[in-house]
């Protein structure tokens, strides 16, 4: 009985297994335990990946399409993020045409069938939205995406289960729904959040505010430092004129400029740009860091409960039967 009390006491201590947890704070990055960070691996990918959301028809087409038309002219890779529900007409006639091209620097996002939000749905509706707007972006495009973007960076545990049925390989969301280390794999699903923007959200007005070039560039150089890649999210309302407290269908002549200087200072710069699909292929795999599991929380400490257990069980046993022996 002691031997036993023993054992499961030390397992106790052992198992305890530390839960950090990440927060943003005006777009930095804050963690509960500052000795983590240091966990953090440095020299991976050093790549930005562009990514814009609600790519659509039916709203905003001009500035989506001035954006689209900036990364063409420099030639970086913009990983779109396609509304099914209204992806048709003029928005499908110029991404068939980049696509179709020999040098595309288009690649395709699946964004929902109708912008829902997916916490609030089961997994037949989500199934349904997963699969109705990669058909629609197959049979427009040629394409089948494998990632998804869930609108309002919001999803729960059928997405997942969704995602993997339709082969999906990569989640892009919000930094507070998968926060680091990374690489973040979660169901076999990985993880690359958006760790930079072009623009604030105003929760109160619920209008965009473009930054200026530099400001975005500090939160990309900030995201390379900590997890060694970025993702920088945008979206079609940054880009356009507002008129009487309405975005109108103009192109913001200004944030477009932003943009450029933006693309340009990075060409300068010792990063890549890539598809957020690449951010993968350019990670070194370092296992010590790579997480499996289903908690948006991350434990570094998962391994003891299998590793600590078992020894425990073994120096139990050992010393059971030289104690056993040693009476007989
Ligand atoms: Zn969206």
């Amino acid at each position: 009985m002691k031997l036993l009390a023993t054992s499961l006491g030390i397992l106790c201590i052992l198992s305890y297994a530390p839960y950090i947890h990440a927060e943003v704070d005006g777009g930095r990055v804050n963690f509960s335990d500052h000795a983590f960070e240091k966990m953090i691996p440095l020299e991976i990918c050093n790549c930005v990946a562009f990514r814009m959301d609600d790519i659509q028809n039916y709203w905003l087409l001009e500035p989506q399409l001035e954006v689209l038309e900036t990364f063409r002219e420099y030639n970086v890779p913009i990983t779109i993020g396609v509304i099914g529900n209204d992806f048709e007409e003029d928005i499908v006639k110029y991404i068939r045409n980049v696509t179709n091209s020999e040098n595309s620097n288009i690649e395709i996002a699946n964004h929902s069938w109708a912008h829902e939000d997916f916490s609030l749905l089961d997994k037949d509706h989500q199934n349904q939205s997963i699969k109705n707007t990669n058909d629609r972006i197959f049979n427009m495009t040629g394409l089948l995406p494998k990632i998804f973007y869930p609108p309002f960076g919001v999803s729960n545990n059928s997405t997942l289960e969704v995602l993997r049925d339709h082969n999906f390989t990569i989640m892009s969301s919000t930094f507070a729904s998968s926060p680091p280390p990374y690489p973040l794999v979660i169901s076999g699903i990985h993880h690359f959040p958006a760790t930079a923007l072009t623009a604030d959200y105003v929760a109160e007005s619920k209008m965009f505010e473009g930054l200026p070039f530099n400001e975005t560039l500090k939160d990309i150089q900030n995201s390379q430092e900590k997890f060694g890649f970025s993702v920088v999210a945008l979206h079609p309302q940054e880009f356009a004129m507002i008129e009487n407290g309405e975005y109108v269908d103009k192109v913001n002549q200004e944030q477009i400029q932003e943009l450029a200087l933006l693309i340009e200072e990075i060409q300068k710069s010792d990063l890549k740009t890539v598809f957020v699909s690449q951010i993968n292929d350019n990670l070194i795999k370092n296992p010590e860091y790579l997480q499996t599991g289903s908690s948006n929380s991350v434990s570094s400490g998962v391994w003891m409960i299998w590793v600590v257990p078992a020894v425990a069980g073994i120096v139990g046993a050992g010393v059971y039967l030289v104690k056993f022996r040693a009476r007989k």
